[in-house]
């Protein structure tokens, strides 16, 4: 049984009606759709309600349909050092066979090995939205960074450094500390 839970996005279950039992036939279609789940990891990702460019070539083959996608969307987040925004583009491709269901459960005879979680042609459609979502989400950084050399903040206060590069702290040793108030009192009575 199909799982429709996992069915976010209906403009990504799409039709390969046209391709039954026409192998080598294909279909070009370029689908946009706004996310309805963010698509990323804890630290990036599209948003909801993000817009996802999809260019997508089904491919009919006599076990299935071969979907090839290119994914071009904007992903945000946060920088792991500075905590600033980031926001980069996501640009990534993908490749996912889905066997007819007669082929899938016939996989013995034919002396094919297709995994369990093999995504099969349902009711003459195929469900992208797995294939979209791993993409995208192996996509995206783990630790984002607003730039390569982002310097991160302020050990000392937590100001984000690449705002005040020269940014210091008077480093004072605590032991020296008892010397300056001396002179301090000393310059005041001076
Ligand atoms: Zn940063
Ligand atoms: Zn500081």
């Amino acid at each position: 049984m199909p799982d429709t839970s996992a069915v976010d996005t209906p403009e990504l279950v799409v039709s390969v009606k046209p391709l039954s039992g026409r192998p080598g036939t294909s279909i070009d279609r370029a689908i946009s759709f706004k996310t309805a789940q963010g698509l990323g990891n804890g630290l990036i990702g599209v948003p909801t309600d993000g817009i996802v460019h999809l260019k997508l070539l089904l491919e009919a083959l006599l076990e299935g349909v071969l979907a090839t996608g290119q994914v071009n969307a904007q992903a945000a987040g946060q920088c792991v050092r500075c905590l600033g925004e980031v926001t980069m583009p996501v640009e990534v491709t993908f490749q996912e066979l889905f066997v007819y269901p007669e082929r899938a459960d016939g996989t013995a005879s034919a002396g094919q090995d297709f995994d369990e979680g093999q995504p099969t042609v349902v009711g003459q459609t195929v469900d992208l939205n797995p294939a979209v979502r791993d993409a995208v989400v192996l996509a995206l950084p783990f630790g984002p960074l607003c730039r390569d050399d982002c310097p991160g903040l302020c050990p000392q206060c937590g100001v984000p450094l690449a705002e005040q590069p020269d940014h210091a702290h008077q480093m004072v040793d605590p032991r020296w500390a008892v010397l300056e108030d001396i002179l301090e009192d000393k310059k005041e009575e001076g």
